[in-house]
C-alpha cells in the first residue's frame, strides 16, 4: 500500500471507530466508573470489528495492520472520551505471543484471540517490594516435571478479572546464579480461567481511576510447561521487545486525550458568557488552550515517527519512549487547562473532565514513569553515565 492509499485507510479507520465509540457515548463511561464497572460490550464490539486486533498478522486470523493504525484507533477511542485503558493491553501483549511463541502456540491462541473467543488483556510483572527494578523481581517459577509452580505476589495487575490469559514474568534462575540480572526470568501464558481460585488469588485494589487493578497472590500455581513463552531464562528479552509497541500505543492515547481536552475547552470556552462576553475571548483564557493544541501536535508527530519506524522494523527505542514521554506531559497539561477552563463545572461528574482528568494522569506513572524514560534517553541515547 503507498503513503497516499495507507493515509485514506487509516481516515476510514479513524471515522469507523469514533463512529462506535459514538454509540456507546461518555454517559456509558461515567456510570461504569461510579462501580468499577468493565466495558464488556464494548471491548466485545471492538474485538469484533477487527480494531482491538489489529496487529494480528492475517494469517492468525487478524487485521493485520501496523502500529500507525493501532495508535490511530487508541487515539479515537480516547479522543471520543472512552477510557482506552480497559482495551489497550490486547494489541501489546499479543505482541509477546506473535514475536516468541512457538508456531504451536501461535496457532493455538492467536486465532482465538482474533475472533474474541480468548481475551488476553493482562500482564503481570509488577511487584510490591521491587516496583520498576524489574530484574529483582521475587515471584519464582520451579520446574517440577512437566509443570512449573509459580509462588509469589504482583500488585496492580490490570483486567486480570476480564481476561482469559495472562501473561507473568518470574524468576526460574535465581538471580545470584546468573552472570547478567536480565538473565534467569522467564515468561508464561497463565490461563486465568483455571488458574484463579487453584493457586491464583487475585484481590481487586481500591484505586483513583477505573483501570481494574488488582493484586495477585502466587501460591504454587501449577501452569504446564509447555505454556513458557520464549526460552526459559530469556523471559526479560520477551516482556522488553513489546514495550516500544506499548510506548507507542499508550502516547496514542495520550494524543486522544489531549485532542478531547482541548476539544472541550475549546467548545467551553466558546459558549460560557461570563462579563457578557465567552470567557475565551480573554486570552488569559484562550492562550493556555493554544498551547496545549501546539504541544500536543507536537507530541503527535513524535508518535507518528515511532510508529512508522516501528511498522518499518527500524529500532525505535529512544522515539517510542520519547512519543510517551511528550504525550503523557501535554495530555495532563491540556487535562488541567481543560478544568480551570471548566470553572466550577469541572468538577462536576457530568462534565466528564474530572474522569479524563484523572484517567490521563496515569501515563506519567504506569506502565513505566518519566524518570524512568529519562533515564533511558540520558543513558541509552546521550551516553551519559549508568545510574541503577
Ligand atoms: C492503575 C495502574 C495500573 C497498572 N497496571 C499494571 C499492569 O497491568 N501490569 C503491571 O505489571 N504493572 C501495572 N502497573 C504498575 C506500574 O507499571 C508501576 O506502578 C510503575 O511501573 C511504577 O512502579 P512503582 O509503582 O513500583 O514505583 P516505584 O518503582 O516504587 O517508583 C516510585 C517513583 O520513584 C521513581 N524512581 C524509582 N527509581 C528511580 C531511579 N532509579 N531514578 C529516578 N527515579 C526513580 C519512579 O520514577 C517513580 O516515580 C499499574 C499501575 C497503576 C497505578
Amino acid at each position: 500500500m503507498d503513503d497516499a492509499a495507507r493515509e485514506a485507510h487509516i481516515s476510514e479507520i479513524r471515522s469507523a471507530v469514533k463512529a462506535l465509540c459514538a454509540r456507546y457515548g461518555e454517559e456509558y463511561w461515567l456510570e461504569l466508573d461510579g462501580v468499577r464497572g468493565y466495558p464488556t460490550e464494548f471491548v466485545r464490539e471492538l474485538t469484533q470489528a477487527g480494531f482491538l486486533t489489529a496487529l494480528i498478522p492475517e494469517a492468525y486470523g487478524g487485521a493485520g495492520l501496523g502500529v500507525l493504525e493501532a495508535a490511530a484507533i487508541m487515539e479515537e477511542i480516547s479522543r471520543s472520551g472512552a477510557h482506552a485503558g480497559a482495551c489497550h493491553a490486547q494489541m501489546y501483549v499479543m505482541g509477546s505471543i506473535l514475536r516468541h511463541g512457538s508456531e504451536e502456540q501461535k496457532r493455538a491462541y492467536l486465532p482465538k484471540i482474533a475472533s474474541g473467543e480468548l481475551r488476553l488483556q493482562s500482564f503481570g510483572v509488577t511487584e510490591p517490594t521491587t516496583g520498576t527494578d524489574t530484574t529483582n523481581l521475587k515471584t519464582t517459577a520451579t520446574r517440577v516435571g512437566d509443570h512449573y509452580l509459580i509462588n509469589g505476589q504482583k500488585v496492580w495487575i490490570s483486567r486480570v478479572e476480564h481476561s482469559d490469559l495472562m501473561l507473568v514474568l518470574a524468576r526460574t534462575t535465581p538471580r545470584d546464579k546468573v552472570a547478567r540480572k536480565t538473565e534467569g526470568l522467564s515468561a508464561f501464558i497463565v490461563d486465568l480461567r483455571e488458574a484463579v481460585g487453584h493457586g491464583l488469588d487475585v484481590r481487586p485494589i481500591g484505586a483513583m481511576i477505573n483501570h481494574h487493578s488488582c493484586e495477585l497472590f502466587f501460591t504454587d500455581l501449577a501452569v504446564p510447561a509447555a505454556n513458557l513463552l520464549g526460552a526459559e531464562g530469556r523471559g526479560f528479552k520477551v516482556i522488553l521487545d513489546g514495550m516500544n509497541a506499548e510506548r507507542i500505543l499508550i502516547a496514542s492515547e495520550c494524543v486522544g486525550d489531549g485532542r478531547y481536552f482541548i476539544d472541550k475547552a475549546v467548545a467551553y470556552a466558546n459558549e460560557r458568557i461570563v462579563f457578557g462576553r465567552p470567557i475565551g475571548q480573554n486570552q488569559g483564557v484562550q492562550f493556555p488552550i493554544a498551547r496545549c493544541h501546539t504541544e500536543i501536535e507536537a507530541a503527535a508527530l513524535m508518535v507518528d515517527k515511532a510508529a512508522r519506524m516501528f511498522d518499518a522494523g527500524r529500532d525505535c527505542g529512544a522515539e517510542a519512549n520519547m512519543a510517551k514521554m511528550l504525550a503523557s506531559e501535554a495530555s495532563w497539561r491540556a487535562g488541567d487547562v481543560a478544568m480551570q477552563t471548566h470553572g466550577g463545572f469541572a468538577f462536576a461528574r457530568e462534565y466528564h473532565i474530572e474522569r479524563k482528568f484523572r484517567e490521563t494522569r496515569l501515563y506519567q506513572i504506569a506502565p513505566i514513569s518519566t524518570n524512568l524514560i529519562l533515564s533511558f534517553v540520558g543513558e541509552h541515547v546521550l551516553g551519559m553515565p549508568r545510574s541503577f
